[in-house]
């Protein structure tokens, strides 16, 4: 089973992503998560990347594809992944297909999470992370018992370098006219299950669940 996870930053991707991979018993491949790991680890890629994640823009395709393409053959993937954050644009959907038709592969479902962009900020802005646990919380919307203290381990909530306001807005804007073609692209294939983003996350979950058990 490969999935697709497709939506705005701040739809829900990667909090569905960690609920679905275990119900589906698959792995999530995250360009976002690896891209912040190379990053920590200080690899050229990483401080490379760095650069476009600050200014909220795309990392060149090269970059992101030859991740990818490392991540879904290793053993793990053998009964398929669920990519979060990956495509983000036509080339490199077009990129994918190619090396899924490589490998025998295809992607099964794309999931199209959709949410006003005016509750996209305020999730943005608002999101905490922890930096021990990796716990996530919400100023506004799910806070810590303690300002910047996680409740789960008591470790240090830090916001995201990319969550600010100005760095939000742009990477609104890429989505808007970078990544949204792709609902048309998958839309064509026959591959689209939109699912409104917008309410708690138990609901949300068990209306991407059932689009995928259909
Ligand atoms: P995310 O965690 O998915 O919101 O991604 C954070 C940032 O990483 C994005 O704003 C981009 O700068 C970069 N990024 C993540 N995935 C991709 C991708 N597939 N293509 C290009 N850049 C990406």
């Amino acid at each position: 089973m490969n999935i697709v996870l497709l939506g705005p930053p701040g739809a829900g991707k990667g909090t569905q992503a960690k609920r679905l991979i275990e119900k589906f018993a698959i792995p999530q491949v995250s360009t976002g998560d690896m891209l912040r790991a190379a990053l920590k680890e200080g690899t050229p890629l990483g401080l490379e990347a760095k650069k476009y994640m600050d200014q909220g823009a795309l990392v060149p395709d090269s970059v992101v594809i030859g991740l990818v393409k490392e991540r879904i053959q290793k053993s793990d993937c053998d009964k398929g992944y669920m990519l979060d954050g990956f495509p983000r644009n036509v080339s490199q959907a077009g990129a994918l297909d190619e090396m899924l038709t490589q490998l025998g592969q295809k992607i099964d479902d794309v999931v199209c999470i959709e949410v006003p962009n005016e509750e996209l900020t305020a999730r943005l802005t608002g999101r905490r992370t922890c930096r021990n646990c990796g716990a996530g919380y919400h100023v506004l919307f799910d806070p810590p018992k303690t300002e910047n203290v996680c409740d789960r381990c008591g470790g240090e909530l830090y916001q995201r370098d990319d969550d600010n306001v100005k760095t939000v807005s742009s990477r609104l804007q890429t989505y808007e006219s970078q990544t949204k073609p792709l609902i048309d692209y998958y839309e064509k294939q026959g591959k689209i299950r939109r699912i409104n983003g917008v309410g708690n996350m138990e609901g949300i979950f068990n209306l991407i669940a059932a689009a995928l058990n259909r």
